[in-house]
């Protein structure tokens, strides 16, 4: 039997056991609680398919961390990721899905039935597996930026922005998050600088207009981190403006908080040594298909979108991936029979 691949992180690399007992045997196993998991789950379970979620680190996904979402359709007055996510989860948990904690760790797809580590510490073997592991903020790798989280820096202003009131935050970025954390942090802390590396954003129109024209926002165009500033907790960042410029300039700004929006990385490190990906690392499917290169894997959501990435489009690939699921596993029975 093939090695098991192991995550990315070294608290589960450092765990990693030998599990060989199969504990449970699931007709389909859904990897990830987003929008599109969720949408794959309520689908598989409306078709009579046993279907067991498991939600990852981050249940419900990446719009636990976002405040309003206005471009869900359903909800004319707009809704909050939380509800929305709750909302979804209750649909889903109408037709049976069995949603359970856990953290997808290792898995070998080499042979049938594929198995699939939970935790380090369980392992189940499936006939359909549906990836839906979604993306992760990303940093922009500086030491003090490391150092320092927890103690300033953060990925989620919707998670952290509470103890900035009336104080002065950075946010690094320049698409629709950054503009949306931007925003939100306006409402709590007395100032916000938002860092856009290049001379214009990349956020949509609207976006950018409500921004331009919040006076608590302070569009700092054409700026590039240095350094974040601070010992124990921010105190300031070192930023420098028109890098490699004739007037290129180098100077401090304090601040209490630095938050990044810059994008997101795929959750798919866990299983590349079976299933492809781009150089980035968003899984690859098959034409229209949520198909991996794996027969009875299925790639759903951000983790396989590296264009679209909306809830909506999300949630309809969820949808693709459960009938997808479904057709292999019937192609599955009838070839038994
Ligand atoms: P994004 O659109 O990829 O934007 C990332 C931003 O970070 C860009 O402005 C980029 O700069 C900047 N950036 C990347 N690396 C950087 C670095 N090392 N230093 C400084 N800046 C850096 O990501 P996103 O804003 O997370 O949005 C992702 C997708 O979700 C988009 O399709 C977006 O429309 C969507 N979204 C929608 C909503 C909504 O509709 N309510 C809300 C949030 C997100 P450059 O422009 O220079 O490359």
């Amino acid at each position: 039997m093939a090695l098991f691949s192991t995550m990315n992180l070294d608290d589960k690399k450092n765990n990693q056991k030998d599990i060989t007992e199969i504990s449970e045997h699931i007709q389909v196993l859904i990897i990830g609680s987003g929008p599109a998991g969720y949408t794959a789950s309520l689908y598989a379970s409306r078709a009579n398919l046993k279907a067991v979620i498991y939600q990852g680190m981050q249940a419900g996904g990446q719009l636990m961390e976002t405040t309003e979402v206005e471009n869900f359709p359903g909800y004319p007055e707009g809704v909050t990721g939380p509800v929305l996510m709750q909302d979804i989860q209750k649909q889903t948990e109408r037709f049976g899905t069995d949603i359970r904690w856990g953290e997808v760790t290792a898995v070998d797809f080499s042979q049938k039935p594929y198995t699939v580590v939970i935790d380090n510490e369980k392992k189940v073997s499936a006939d359909a597996i549906i990836i839906a592991t979604g993306a992760s903020a990303r940093y922009l790798g500086l030491e003090s930026e490391e150092r320092l989280k927890g103690g300033g820096v953060s990925g989620c202003a919707t998670c952290d922005g509470f103890f900035y009131k009336d104080k002065v935050v950075a946010v690094v970025g320049g698409g629709d998050t950054a503009a949306e954390e931007a925003l939100y942090l306006a409402t709590i802390a007395k100032k916000v600088h938002l860092l856009v590396r290049k001379p214009a954003m990349r956020a949509s129109k609207i976006m950018q207009e409500r921004v331009l024209q919040n006076p608590k926002i302070d569009v700092l165009f054409e700026h590039n981190t240095v350094e974040v500033l601070g010992d124990k907790t921010v105190s300031g960042v070192r930023v420098v403006k028109r890098k490699g410029e004739a007037d290129e300039k180098i100077y401090d700004i304090p601040i209490d908080g630095f938050f990044l929006a810059i994008g997101h990385k795929p959750n798919s490190d866990v299983f590349k040594e079976y299933i492809e990906t781009d150089k980035v690392g968003y899984i690859v499917t098959q034409g229209k298909t949520s198909k991996t290169n794996v027969p009875g894997v299925f790639a759903c959501g951000d983790v396989q979108d590296s264009t679209y990435r909306q809830a909506i489009t999300a949630a309809g690939s969820g949808c693709m991936a459960a009938l997808d699921a479904e057709r292999y596993l019937s192609e599955m029975e009838f070839n038994k029979q």
